[in-house]
């Protein structure tokens, strides 16, 4: 297949469901299949793809929107960032709305009067900087592997440039450890994973080896409807067949070795650390973490931050649900009182969020 037309070809949508419900004929037993990237959560409730699926197989959301794992923890430490004097807080726009304990949110702290700017790139943070040199410029790090590199290559640049004013918080964390916690989950029960596709741009496919070696099928999937329908018969194949494996259904986006200059960049500036995700607790390895050798770009070491005691939000299931233990319309408060225009926990403030996505497409 060439065009995408072509992953979106009703017929051949037919043909593997049909495919799917044939294998998943052959066993009883339910299969879960845990996808871990915020894009395919989105696909997959656009079009529909969990109804078109037999009784016995079951997609479940992980932790795959960076805001979304974000710890609240994080969330407070952010928002007292942001409200320091001489600062100017900056900030991909998802994280505006995400709220901290008790209700607080960088959005709200704008209205306030403190400077927090959404910016579309690290570029912008570097102008800003350059612009504003009597001025602390901070920028809140986060997401996956897919957007490291690009916060790596700010630093450097900025090193490079002798800009002295920008920092980076860093709450970036790395896929791998957190897909190797929820596999050894025993309550979780996942049978197959379906890869994250950007993600895997930069990681390459043996990222996930250990995934195979646990037993379970690792499928590196893209975002088309065929696509996912794809992915679902790979991992059905691998586990009839018991076969586990890594397998690239997404071959027109994935280079097997993944990008290695990407990788380069996240190298050279970052270190891991433990991190603590959103539900999923305090993951060993899981964080990238500014070097020392550059920790004058680290926000953490320009400041001296207090304690803060930061609360859940109270009968919000984001963590539950970033584990795929309940479903967004099992918290009480879906659709009543949290929606997107009036977020209450963060898995309803991204698009990419499975109490957004749920909303949107249920
Ligand atoms: Fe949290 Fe809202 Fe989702 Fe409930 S519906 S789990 S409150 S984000």
């Amino acid at each position: 297949m060439k065009h995408i037309d072509e992953y979106r070809d009703p017929a051949l949508a037919r043909a593997l469901i049909e495919k799917i419900k044939k294998l998943a004929f052959r066993t009883s037993r339910t299969i879960t299949i845990m996808e871990v990237c915020g894009s395919h959560t989105q696909a997959i409730g656009r079009y529909g793809i969990r109804k078109l699926l037999p009784e016995n197989v079951r997609l479940i959301s992980g932790p795959g929107c960076p805001v979304c794992v974000t710890a609240i923890s994080d969330v407070d430490r952010a928002i007292w960032f942001a409200s320091q004097k001489n600062v100017i807080f900056t900030t991909f726009g998802d994280m505006m709305r995400v709220p901290g304990t008790e209700g607080a949110s960088l959005q709200k702290l704008r209205a306030e009067g403190s400077d927090i700017r959404v910016v579309s790139s690290t570029l912008d943070c570097l102008n800003i900087a350059n612009d504003n040199s009597g001025k602390e410029v901070i920028f809140m790090g986060i997401g996956f592997e897919t957007t490291s590199p690009t916060v790596a290559s700010m630093i450097i640049r900025a090193k490079d440039k002798g800009i002295r004013n920008l920092s980076v918080m860093s709450v970036h964390k790395i896929i791998p450890p957190a897909m190797m916690a929820l596999a050894k989950d025993p309550a979780l029960n996942i049978d197959g994973f379906m890869c994250p596709g950007h993600v895997s741009m930069v990681l390459g496919a043996e990222a996930y080896r250990f995934i195979a070696e646990s037993g379970r099928p690792a499928v590196i999937t893209g975002f088309e409807p065929v696509d996912i329908l794809e992915g679902v018969l790979l991992i059905l194949e691998q586990i009839t067949e018991n076969r586990p494996d890594v397998t690239i259904q997404y071959k027109r986006g994935i280079n097997p070795e993944g990008n290695h200059k990407a990788r380069e960049f996240i190298d050279a500036v970052f270190e891991t650390g433990d991190s603590e995700w959103r539900g999923l607790g305090i993951i060993s390895a899981s964080g990238l973490f500014i070097k020392n050798s550059l920790r004058s770009f680290d926000t953490l070491s320009r400041f001296d931050i207090p304690a803060i005691r930061s609360q859940e939000i109270k009968g919000c299931s984001c963590g539950d649900i970033l584990k795929g233990i309940k479903t967004p319309d099992e918290c009480p408060l879906f659709a009543k009182t949290c929606t997107p225009v009036n977020p209450l926990g963060p898995c309803m403030v991204s698009a990419e969020g499975t109490c957004s996505s749920y909303y949107k497409y249920h």
